[in-house]
């Protein structure tokens, strides 16, 4: 069997991977870790998070690190505050039998000269988020000219998160006799230019696919109305209790209404998205590693860096623009060689992306049969009956025993179990309407438009259409909430492929056009205009580029 000593480990780092508990390396360990020890290489690795990647470049930098020298030597990027910390708890723990090593953090939205203090007392290793460690260099609080090491970590995130000048400033105060180490979940062509431009005829190591999820995580979608999503969620929370799950929305506003909507409904659940403060995010964050949320309802942007073992499922409640994106999104779950299932609720008419994904995966996607209400109930049951045989008798209550024995006595074990269902469930509403989908068909129409509607109104052009996942209702919806308008006064809702109408009461103008001059949608700038009389406003005479992801992507359009 391959041991971490029989991959050349010192003595020291042996002894800090038994008190870890660590058994055997993992695949990219026993491939990274005797190259990086035993060649001076630039290396350029496909693995996930959750493959034990840190530690495939942990251990070999700190092998490498020259106590007695108190230079850096060591520089590992990383994307986001979250992971960079991860990243130093992770060295520290490899490093605790390495005495006087000194591993240093630095990132934004920190005191800056608290961390300018812990370098200055010697840092062998930094680790660091792009920007501040720019940052830092400009302002000569930090020196990596004599680095012998240099990792960047989840290159793609960095790149698709814009740090490519950052990045490409930060190297410039490096040494060109270094060893480059990139690691990446996936290699879309920024990455590979990266590699071409910055490193010297890199090794290449895959763990897995290139580009795939990962082979643990189970692949299904549902094919649901656009306003059915949020019932289909309840459907699939419904049927996994013990759900542990991340669910991805494309705007922020979105991952609001979902967690509001889920906490109405009586589950754990919490949204983090760009608009909360980093404290405000570590709060989130903290609850749901300590599993005090079951549901994290978020952002592609504002999930970066979410590092949690154990998710049972990812739910893509609309399916992003990018394929990478769905990648990363996917391979959240199914880590430690665990099992873990990705959903997605996709559209009828976006059905086409299913394909799209299966090839990029080389995998077969699953299209499952939404639940009944029954069938989710009955599920429900069978998990309570679970938890009752599986609950440990609690000894302190012994005293107890007696007297309520004796106070159901006159109860048959036929009626005590009836009572004790029905008091679990006295708030459940077994027939839920809304998780009949036939009553919902109608929202498949494209529009309100043939809805009576006052004669003195304004009608609106807005840059949100099917392609951003909405359908007249949900944007109707979504336009009424915005602007905190009653149910009838967002009418003619029309949508088309990048772009809808809609129409409001002309008392409303000022309201619509001042609401929507500052409303940002994940950085992408929404714009309202009024429509000429009578005409509709024609997109081609104005081009209007759009913000999303990077350009030379690969969109599943
Ligand atoms: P990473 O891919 O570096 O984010 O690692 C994911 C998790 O796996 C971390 O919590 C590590 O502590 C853990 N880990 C790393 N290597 C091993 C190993 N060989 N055996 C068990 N757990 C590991």
């Amino acid at each position: 069997m391959t041991t971490f000593k029989s991959l050349g480990l010192n003595a020291p780092l042996v002894k800090a991977v038994e008190k870890l508990g660590f058994e055997a390396p993992t695949e990219v360990q026993s491939k990274v870790i005797p190259l990086l020890l035993n060649d001076k290489t630039d290396l350029v690795a496909l693995a996930q998070t959750g493959t034990g990647k840190t530690a495939a470049f942990g251990f070999p930098m700190l092998q490498h690190i020259d106590l007695g020298i108190k230079k850096t030597q060591g520089l590992i990027l990383s994307p986001t505050r979250e992971l960079c910390l991860q990243i130093t708890n992770e060295m520290e723990q490899y490093g605790r039998e390495m005495k006087q090593i000194n591993i240093v953090a630095i990132y934004g939205g920190a005191n800056i000269t608290e961390q300018a203090k812990k370098i200055k007392r010697g840092a062998h290793i930094v680790v660091a988020t792009p920007g501040r460690l720019k940052d830092m260099i400009r302002r000569k609080l930090v020196d990596i000219s004599s680095i012998n090491f240099c990792v960047l970590d989840e290159a793609d995130e960095m790149l698709n998160m814009g740090f490519y000048e950052d990045i490409k400033s930060i190297l410039t105060h490096t040494p060109e006799k270094k060893s480059s180490w990139l690691f990446s979940a996936t290699m879309p062509p920024e990455v590979n230019t990266i590699a071409k431009k910055f490193m010297n005829s890199p090794k290449e190591i895959t763990v897995g696919t290139k580009n795939a999820g990962t082979k643990n995580v189970d692949h299904q979608y549902f094919i649901v109305a656009g306003r059915e999503r949020y019932t289909a969620l309840r459907a699939v929370v419904g049927m996994n209790p013990n759900i542990f799950g991340c669910v991805f929305c494309r705007t922020k506003i979105e991952t609001q209404k979902v967690a509001e909507k889920l906490i109405q409904d009586g589950h754990k659940a919490a949204a983090i998205h760009g608009d909360l403060s980093q404290n405000q995010r570590d709060a989130v964050m903290q609850s749901f590693r300590k599993k005090k949320i079951q549901l994290l309802i978020a952002t592609d942007v504002a999930a970066r860096g979410i590092d949690v073992d154990d998710i049972t499922h990812v739910i893509n409640y609309q399916l992003p623009d990018e394929i990478e994106t769905y990648t990363h999104r996917s391979g959240r779950t199914g880590r430690a060689g665990k099992l873990g299932t990705s959903i997605i609720f996709v559209t009828k008419s976006d059905r086409r992306k299913i394909r799209l994904i299966e090839n990029k995966l080389q995998t077969k996607l699953t299209e499952l049969e939404m639940p009944s209400a029954q069938e989710i109930f009955k599920n429900k049951v069978q998990h309570w009956i679970e938890e009752i045989k599986n609950t440990p008798v609690k000894s302190e209550l012994q005293p107890y025993f007696a007297d309520t024995h004796k106070g159901l006595e006159e109860l048959d074990k036929e009626t005590l179990v009836e009572l004790l269902l029905s008091k679990e469930f006295r708030n459940f509403d077994v027939y839920p309407k809304s998780l009949s989908f036939d009553q919902e068909k109608n929202s498949e129409r494209r529009s309100d438009k043939k809805i009576n509607a006052p004669k003195d109104k304004d009608r609106f052009f807005i840059n949100l259409g099917a392609r951003d996942q909405y359908e007249w209702a949900t944007l109707k919806d979504f336009i009424r909430s915005y602007l905190k308008l009653g149910m009838d006064d967002v009418f003619q809702v029309e949508v088309m492929k990048n772009f809808s109408f809609f129409s409001t009461h002309k008392k409303h103008r000022d309201l619509v056009l001042r609401s929507f001059e500052n409303l940002n949608l994940d950085s992408r700038k929404i714009s309202v205009e009024l429509t000429k009389k009578g005409k509709t406003f024609s997109p081609s005479k104005k081009k209007k580029k759009s913000n999303y992801g990077v350009k030379s992507k690969k969109r599943f359009k």
